[in-house]
Order: structure tokens, then sequence, then C-alpha cells
């Protein structure tokens, strides 16, 4: 792949597309299995609640863009809980098992638990509980872990990069201290959270040397760790190939020091890659999203914090449900929407990075679109 520079970007000079899907003429129910063009089912749909954050992580909020002028969503663009709740059913209505609430940093938004507490009792169609999971950068768990766990949430992933101080604050670029994501991480097993998982963007460079230290300090606990590929997602993080470390490299990495073993995936299609250290003392992920593209299998829809339909984490476009909510439209007519957008879905962007059609694409930013 060619080393390519995304420049930092000024978004407020740039508009991603976006518009009201018209109701197709003919109303059909869901039947529960929606494949887009390419075959991929939809499964899992992700859910952004608010698009600010209190970090300014320099891969995905750099400062220089998310400033105080920055133009971040007002409270009436955002879709109400309610909305936020219809649409999660009709999506279900489509197939969909799992939901990941994310951001921005979504305990940010106010009274989340009470999205949680509407959300945990959904049943799949068939009749199991959703899949109901949360991405945090942990800050507020301290705060939040046991009002999360009592509204119902059972599974959540903290995003921490670095276990040096010095590292973590840089990473974080407002000066939040480690210890704190560490204590929120307590918090929250303390909480009776047992389902917990940690994520680590990679960045050569800059926090590859904590590859190890991480391993060594989530070894031998329930935690389960996982590495991710540094990725150019939206157009203000500056991302450049030559700072990606690819899985390949930190798993190599590893197993210099702690010999490991591949693990099967725990379903077909799983994005992360599993292995366990083969002295038995637990498991870790690595995520392949730049160098082993896994567009096949993606089977994710994605849910803007104003209501706003994307199909690609890379997407250029979205389409606008929150509108037709509040024109009034039935379930009936945009489930009907969904799965004929859903059915012309044919985004693959990884497999397409670095070609000449992919430059210069317009993408919508990560903390918009939800992580
Ligand atoms: N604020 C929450 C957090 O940080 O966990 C949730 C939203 S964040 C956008 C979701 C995930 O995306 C985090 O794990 C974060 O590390 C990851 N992420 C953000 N920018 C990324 C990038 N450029 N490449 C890879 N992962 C990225
Ligand atoms: Fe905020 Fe998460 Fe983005 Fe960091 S990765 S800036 S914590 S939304
Ligand atoms: Fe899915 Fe788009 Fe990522 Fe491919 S690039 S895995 S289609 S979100």
């Amino acid at each position: 792949m060619s080393e390519r520079v995304i420049p930092l970007i000024d978004e407020r000079q740039r508009k991603v597309d976006s518009f009201v899907p018209a109701i197709p003429e003919q109303l059909l129910p869901a039947t529960g299995l929606l494949s887009d063009n390419r075959g991929r089912q939809l499964h899992d749909l992700r859910i952004s609640v608010t698009d600010r954050c209190n970090f300014r992580c320099t891969y995905c909020m750099p400062k220089e863009v998310f400033d105080k002028d920055y133009p971040y969503l007002s409270h009436g663009d955002l879709l109400s809980f309610e909305e936020i709740v219809r649409i999660a059913k009709i999506y279900i209505g489509h197939g969909v098992e799992k939901i990941r609430l994310t951001g921005g940093e979504p305990l940010l938004r106010k009274h989340i638990e009470k999205l949680i507490a509407m959300l945990a009792p959904l049943k799949t169609l068939s009749g199991k509980p959703i899949d109901l999971t949360l991405t945090t950068n942990g800050s507020l768990l301290r705060k939040k872990a046991q009002s999360l766990k009592d509204a119902g949430l059972t599974r959540i992933t903290v995003s921490l990069d670095s276990l040096n101080d010095e590292t973590f604050r840089k990473m974080n670029d407002v000066d939040f201290p480690v210890a704190d994501v560490l204590d929120g991480i307590a918090a929250a097993q303390e909480a009776g959270f047992t389902n917990i998982k940690v994520n680590m963007v990679v960045k050569k460079g800059t926090n590859d040397q904590e590859i190890i230290p991480m391993a060594n300090y989530f070894k031998n606990s329930p935690i389960i760790l996982r590495f991710i590929e540094f990725m150019d997602v939206g157009a203000s993080n500056g991302w450049n190939m030559a700072e990606v470390l690819s899985s390949a490299e930190v798993i190599k990495k590893i197993h210099e020091t702690y010999p490991l073993r591949n693990l099967n995936p725990n379903y077909s299609g799983e994005v992360v890659e599993r292995w366990e250290y083969a002295d038995g003392s637990g498991e870790v992920g690595v995520i392949s999203s730049v160098t082993q593209a896994f567009c096949k299998d993606c089977t994710r829809a994605r849910l803007s914090t104003e209501g706003k339909m994307y199909l690609c984490l890379f997407a250029t476009k979205g389409y606008d449900l929150k509108e037709l909510l509040r024109q009034g439209k039935s379930d009936l007519e945009i489930s009907n929407v969904i799965a004929q957008i859903w059915g012309q879905r044919s985004d693959h962007y990884s497999e397409l990075r670095g070609s000449p059609e992919m430059s210069d694409r317009l993408k919508v930013e990560m903390s918009y679109i939800g992580g």
C-alpha cells in the first residue's frame, strides 16, 4: 500500500452529503433477513448518542479542528431516546441482534442510563435478549458504572491506548490521567460487569512501545485486550500509512515475549482475530481494519447522533431517518426505507483503500457517526 498522508481539514468548510430518502411505493413487512447487494445480512447497529467528547484523541478529534468554535449539534438536532428506541425496534425487525452505543463519548449524553433501560429489554426476532453494549473512554466510569449496570447493560468496551501516564495524556490531549481510566475499569468490575473489553489503537511511533506493558497488565485477568490498527477515519486525523502498525506485527511482538496460540473465531465473520497465551493466562485480539479488510463480512449499519443512517465507517453520505420520523412516517414506511437502502448497499471501502478512486473521498467523522 502506498504511503499517504491525510491532511488536517476543518470540517466546517466541507459538507458530507445527506438526504431524506423517499418512501418506496410498495410497502412490505420486514422478514428479518435483509441482504445487501454483496450478500451481507444486516445484523448489527451502532448508535452514536452524542457528537461531543471530553477527550481530544489526536487520531479522532484533534484539537486543531474540534476547538471551542466547532459547531456541535444542538439538543434539538439529536435523536431523542424515544426516537432511538423506535428506530432500534425497526432495525430489530430486519434481523439486528447486536446494538452498540457509542459517540463521541456516550457517557456524556445526559441520562444515558435511561436509554439503556429502554433498550435492554428488547428481544431479537428469535426471542433472545438483544446484545447491548457500549464503548467508552472510561473517564466517567467510576461515576456511572453502577447505574449503567443497574439499567441493564451487561457488556462494556473501554478504550485505553497506554498505561504510561505521559503517553496517555498526550494521546487524549486533554491531560487526562491514565489512573482515572484504570479506576473506571475497576469500578465496572466492582459493579458486576464480567464482560469487559479494552481497545487499544496502536499508532507506530506514538504508543507501540506500550503493547507489551498493556499485554502484561491484562494477562491473568478476565478482561480481553484488543489491538486496533490506526485507521484513516474521517477527514481530520492526519492519517498516515507510515503510522500504522499491522496486527501481524503486534502479534509477532507479543509472541516473542508471551507465546501465543491462534483461537477459532466465536462465530463466522467475526472481525476480531483471537489469540490466547500459550500458558493459559488469557486472551487477546487484533482488529486489522487496514491491513486485512473485513468488508466481506461487514454486517453493520450506523445511526448518527442526529438520526442519519450510514452504511460504512467511511461513508460519504447519510440517509436522514430522523426527518422521516419527524414528518410522521409510520414504522412500516421507515422499515421499507431501511430495507431499500440496505438492499442497495455495496460499500467496501477498506478493500479499496489507497486506490485512486478513493483519494479525496469526503468521509464522515467517526465522532459523529460512532466508532
Ligand atoms: N469515546 C468512546 C471511546 O473512545 O471509546 C467511543 C467512541 S470512539 C470513536 C470508538 C472507538 O474508535 C474507540 O475505541 C477509539 O479508540 C476508536 N477510534 C477512533 N479513531 C480511530 C482511528 N483513527 N483508528 C482506529 N480506531 C479509532
Ligand atoms: Fe473521544 Fe473516543 Fe474519539 Fe477519543 S476516540 S476523541 S475518547 S470519541
Ligand atoms: Fe464495513 Fe466499511 Fe469497514 Fe468495510 S470499510 S468493514 S464496509 S465499515
